[in-house]
């Protein structure tokens, strides 16, 4: 693999060198020879084979961000158009562990992970959201969301694969009707990289739930039979997943349910996929408003710039945007990753909505940490940033409960008429009650 660059490198420098000035003074100090009369000389001068070493790092100095030196490197016939072409992402998904094996040096447990997880979450990775990972080590945040390690294969007391009881809240194929005004649809089991922790790993990437007009008409038949449903968020699996017309047809389809007044998008795209937001798509989502979309970001490593573009054309076409983030043990249980993720959401103009305790699905030991690292993320963010900044910190009820809010207690009782409070800096403060 390593002389595919280098070959695609000199190809390049010597086409080059016919036209530019700059790889033209290259050009003249090389000895006198007939090559100078042939710049696409297909043997390249010997002086350029011995300056320039065959690793990543040396490639040309034309390549501003990382992921395109990604590129020439491990796909160098692959165009930058090709590579900003969200299908091509998505048909050369890393799935199997041989082809992980190609970009990553696998510690053993993630070897012995992707080689046993059969009838788990597949492995699913796309080469952008690759390329923000490779050349780090195996406790690194991004590796460790989306390549399966052993501990996943762990169940602990109190984990179940549906903890949050979905199944039982699902009247039609696909359709969660947990409050009465509101219905969780998933369009798809299909995502384009599989999250490790993922609440819904029991059912998400084995193919089961499809884009089926069939299923899909039976869901939407029931959102019509139940006028109580005004808002309607569609996930999965990721919606953003499926073609523009596909997914106009399903908008559209909601849109005609007079009391559907919201529609809401839960996805990940931006962050794994962004080339997936292009001029065409929001075009198409624009035509749906009031639609609302929940963006999933866990690190902020994830803010590339791809991903700020992303979230501009969203927030240019009108959508409202807020992230949800799980808190996840050694990942982005810190608060200065924490803030820095937040700050990063604010200049993407998403503002940060929920963060979410890690559900206990079954082997998502690894990925927990104590309720009470959550509660110091927010005493870390509050009264230390732009209160835009701070996500409402839940837990989603094992067995159904719905979302509950935990804060750390600014509350800290009464005395006589007074409330007593506690603010960031610990200090007291009394406001007189209205009794
Ligand atoms: S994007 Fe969402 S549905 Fe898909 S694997 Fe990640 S958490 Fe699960």
């Amino acid at each position: 693999m390593h002389h595919h660059p280098c070959s695609q490198m000199h190809i390049k420098t010597d086409v080059k060198s016919s036209c530019s000035t700059e790889v033209g003074a290259e050009v003249e100090e090389e000895p006198p020879s007939q090559q100078a009369y042939c710049p696409v000389a297909l043997q390249p001068p010997a002086k350029q084979k011995t300056t320039r070493k065959l690793t990543i790092q040396s490639l040309p100095l034309d390549t501003p961000t990382p992921r395109r030196r990604f590129r020439q490197f491990y796909y160098p016939s692959i165009s930058e158009k090709q590579w900003n072409d969200w299908q091509w992402q998505i048909s050369n998904r890393i799935r199997t562990l041989n082809q992980l094996e190609r970009f990553l040096h696998l510690a053993p447990q993630e070897r012995m992970a992707a080689e046993s997880l059969q009838s788990k979450l597949p492995l699913a990775i796309t080469p952008y959201y690759l390329s923000l990972l490779v050349g780090h080590e195996a406790d690194y945040a991004l590796r460790r969301t989306v390549v399966p390690v052993i501990d996943e294969f762990t169940k602990m007391p109190g984990e179940d694969d549906d903890p949050l009881g979905e199944e039982g809240q699902s009247p039609v194929p696909g359709l969660v009707h947990r409050y009465p005004d509101r219905v969780l649809f998933l369009a798809l089991d299909f995502c384009s990289t599989y999250c490790r922790y993922c609440t819904r790993s029991r059912m998400v990437g084995h193919g089961r739930l499809f884009f089926n007009r069939r299923r899909l008409e039976n869901a939407l038949d029931y959102i019509r039979r139940t006028p109580t449903i005004r808002d309607v968020l569609l996930s999965g699996g990721d919606p953003l997943t499926l073609g523009d017309a596909r997914l106009d047809w399903l908008l559209t389809r909601l849109r005609q349910i007079k009391h559907v007044e919201i529609i809401r998008i839960g996805t990940k795209i931006p962050a794994v996929l962004p080339q997936r937001i292009t001029p065409q798509l929001v075009r198409m989502l624009r035509r749906h408003h009031p639609l609302w979309m929940s963006l999933h970001f866990t690190h902020p490593d994830e803010c590339t710039p791809e991903a700020y573009r992303a979230c501009q054309r969203l927030a240019d076409a009108g959508i409202p945007l807020g992230s949800q983030t799980v808190l996840l043990s050694q990942i982005n249980d810190t608060v200065d990753t924490m803030r820095s993720l937040m700050h990063h959401l604010l200049q993407m103009r998403v503002r940060p909505y929920y963060l979410y305790q890690c559900d206990p699905i079954s082997g998502s030991a690894h990925f927990r940490t104590p309720v009470e690292k959550g509660l110091e993320m927010i005493r870390g963010l509050r009264g230390f940033t732009s209160g835009y900044a701070i996500p409402t910190y839940v837990i989603d009820a094992p067995g159904g409960g719905g979302k509950i809010p935990l804060s750390p207690d600014y509350y800290q009782g009464r005395d006589g008429g007074c409330v007593i409070l506690k603010n960031y800096e610990n200090k007291q403060f009394q406001y007189p009650d209205v009794l």
